[in-house]
């Protein structure tokens, strides 16, 4: 695997680490029609995925994708910003036509 294409896929499985952690501390759910769209409430708190990213991480978990317990509260952190969406755009679209 080249360079550049087993960074590429570095980055894509420690986005869906962080993803999974948004999920089950329900930071984030899914639209009930579209699995695969991610929503936030506006208002949601981020906190729990944070404690739950740091705890799996002092034990032992994701070491071979995260340098350091920083990395991955960053990519958390970085979903927070990037992910708004309190209504899922596909249903929105879908309920205006
Ligand atoms: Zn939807």
């Amino acid at each position: 695997m080249g360079y550049w294409k087993s960074v590429l896929a570095d980055n894509e499985a420690r986005r869906s680490i962080a993803m999974s952690i948004m999920l089950s501390t329900g930071v984030f759910r899914s639209c009930e029609y579209h699995g695969d769209v991610f929503l936030a409430d506006e208002f949601v708190d981020p906190q729990p995925a944070y404690m739950r990213a740091a705890w799996r991480f002092k034990h032992g978990e994701f070491h071979d994708l995260f340098e350091s317990q920083k990395e991955l509260t960053d990519e958390i952190q970085e979903l927070v910003t990037e992910f708004s969406w309190d209504e899922c755009p596909i249903c929105w679209k879908i309920n205006r036509d």
